[in-house]
């Protein structure tokens, strides 16, 4: 059993610990909480050891008097684990990096840390194999993730592409009070935006620029994509969409057949099959809004920006345990186990 610390019981750190709950090759070592606040309710809900996210004495007896049963510091959580997975909000990845030096622990961080940090990101398609064994690495952002099961079959099937994206990003997820625009649309001004070439640190063979602009919305961010194929590829429109249709993690659907034109109905898609919190682990990709003109792909998928990442997470905890090689056979496993933890 590898036994996982989730630093940061946040909204991926939860879901982690979920996910991480429902395979039969893990489990929750404890969670963190900076100190006692409704979601210290859950983990002790769920039985999940309840740890603080530093060794401070006092933050450590703080969750006694918030009535939560507080089983020691950071440290101590370190020592009962065979791997973190840092959930902690995007740049504290600097600082706890050092802690999990200190502890000789294996180490997962998130997108909002740059891949400098560890020189290492990862994907479950696109860099399993080169993920075993390390001490350290990255999930990248959840923008990244869902580019990376779309493109990297298509690169695997073309040999060649070269990307253009236009990332529309939720201002805020539906739990957070602090961000925005709430009545405006924000682009970003660096341009290229950062989004579309980190696919380059888990696939550096794929050309990829991006603009990226924030929207008022909570629920999902939505890619436009358009995809140059070499020529002579050999594709049709059908065929790159049995191409998607077979690939783990993807999901197709009709705006005109089955009715889901926007990310509502997405959403809504999304919590009628039962997955805790509504949650969508895979991409959405409407099929009728494919194209392949000439050598010319577009496209438009969606991402379901506090899940899609959770399962990559689970793969990547067997690729640093070196407990299986084949991400395939990873990805079937994590994504059952999953689906059976939450009767689908
Ligand atoms: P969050 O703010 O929802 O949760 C972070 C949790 O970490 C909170 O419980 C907070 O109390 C705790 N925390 C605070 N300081 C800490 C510290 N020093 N050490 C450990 N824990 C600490 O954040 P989130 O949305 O879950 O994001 C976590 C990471 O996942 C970030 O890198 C983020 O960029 C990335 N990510 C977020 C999303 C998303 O949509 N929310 C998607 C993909 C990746």
């Amino acid at each position: 059993m590898i036994r996982v610390a989730i630093n940061g019981f946040g909204t991926i750190g939860k879901r982690v610990a979920d996910a991480v709950d429902a395979q039969d090759d893990m489990v929750v070592a404890g969670v963190t909480k900076t100190g006692p606040s409704f979601g210290c309710d859950l983990a002790a809900r769920k039985g999940f050891p309840l740890y603080c996210t530093n060794d401070d004495p006092d933050r450590i007896a703080a969750f006694a008097e918030g009535g939560y049963n507080c089983k020691g510091g950071l440290s101590d959580l370190l020592a009962a684990a065979d791997v973190v997975v840092d959930c902690a909000p995007g740049k504290r990845g600097a600082e706890n990096l050092s802690k999990y030096k200190a502890a000789g622990i294996k180490h997962i961080f998130q997108g909002g840390e740059k891949h400098d940090l560890t020189g290492l990101s990862y994907t479950s398609c696109a860099n399993h194999e080169a993920n075993i064994g390390a001490e350290g690495t990255r999930v990248v952002s959840c923008n990244t993730t869902g580019l990376s099961r779309t493109l990297v079959p298509l690169f695997e099937k073309c040999k060649s592409l070269k990307v253009e994206c236009t990332m529309i990003r939720r201002a805020a997820d539906p739990g957070d009070s602090s961000k925005g625009p709430i009545n405006a649309i924000k682009p970003v001004l660096k341009v290229p935006s950062h989004h579309g070439p980190d696919l380059m640190t888990v696939k550096p063979e794929i050309e990829i620029n991006s603009l990226a602009v924030a929207v008022p919305t909570t629920i999902m961010h939505v890619h436009a994509i358009i995809a140059d194929l070499p020529s002579g590829h050999g594709m049709t429109t059908d065929s790159i969409l049995e191409l998607w249709r077979s690939t783990p993690r993807v999901l197709l659907m009709s705006g005109s057949g089955d009715r889901i034109t926007t990310t509502a109905e997405v959403m809504e898609m999304a919590r009628d099959i039962g997955r805790k919190w509504g949650d969508l682990h895979e991409v959405f990709v409407w099929e009728d809004g494919v194209s392949l003109i000439g050598d010319r792909l577009y496209y438009f998928q969606a991402i379901h920006q506090e899940s899609d990442v959770i399962p990559e997470n689970i793969d990547c905890i067997r690729a640093l345990l070196s407990t299986e090689s084949d991400w395939k056979t990873s990805v079937s496993k994590t994504d059952e186990a999953i689906s059976s933890y939450y009767g689908m």
